[in-house]
């Protein structure tokens, strides 16, 4: 397979037409890996030896209450895991904090927004606690205006009651405003509430193949967003 050397003119941005930069944490600016390890291996891992369980019954287990509550609040909650599991899910995160990163390059393009003036917030269903543990590992709030949970919006990104309570919290206009996300189900949500510039993290772990959509600007790494030059 041979990849194109520049950009497709449709990935080229024109930043005079956005003021507000919104963007997912985890598998858009942080290395979804952490994640994707703590859910499906290292706490299916605990609860195994907790219940006395094979890994696979332990995994099996998590997966299906994991699916119990997808879409709803309770999903992304830590202190609902940790209540439910049985096991403090905040002192885990910690524990495991080495494994927490950014993506490649998603340091340089925080930066560079801030160069070009935009206001930018990261939206991202996480909860509180899991932000603040990232925060404290990675500095990440300190490149950004503002981080928004979905405990604040009162809804997960997928949801189209999400959108006009987010814009109503934050005040962008969506006409003027990009959004980057690796989830599919944000970015249709997004797209429904009039969100014009759409962009899709192909490459969420740095453990898994890039899994690009075709109806979205879908992309594997930053360098087709920084084509827009800072101000002199
Ligand atoms: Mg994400």
């Amino acid at each position: 397979m041979t990849q194109p050397s520049a950009p497709s003119p449709r990935h080229v941005i024109d930043w005079g037409q956005i003021d507000d930069v919104l963007l997912d944490m985890d598998g858009t600016l942080l290395d979804r890996h952490f994640d994707n390890f703590f859910f499906e291996e290292e706490l299916p891992r605990r609860y195994a030896v907790l219940r006395g369980l094979p890994f696979e019954e332990s995994r099996d287990r998590l997966m299906a209450m994991y699916r119990s509550v997808e879409g709803e609040l309770a999903w992304t909650d830590l202190h609902y895991w940790t209540k439910r599991v049985g096991i403090d899910v905040v002192a885990l995160h910690k524990e495991l904090d080495h494994m927490i990163g950014f993506l490649p390059g998603a340091e340089e393009f925080l930066h560079h927004l801030r160069l070009l003036g935009k206001r930018v917030t990261i939206i991202t269903n996480a909860h509180e606690a899991g932000v603040s543990v990232k925060s404290a590992k990675t500095g990440l709030d300190r490149l950004v205006d503002r981080i928004v949970d979905a405990f604040e919006v009162g809804y997960l990104k997928m949801r189209p009651e999400y959108w006009p309570s987010c814009q109503r919290l934050l005040g962008f206009d969506p006409a003027r405003s990009l959004y980057m996300d690796d989830d599919e189900g944000c970015l249709i949500a997004a797209k429904r509430f009039g969100v014009a510039h759409l962009v899709h993290s192909a490459k969420s772990s740095s453990q898994l193949p890039p899994a690009p959509l075709t109806e979205f600007c879908s992309i594997t790494g930053f360098a087709p967003l920084l084509n827009g030059r800072p101000p002199r």
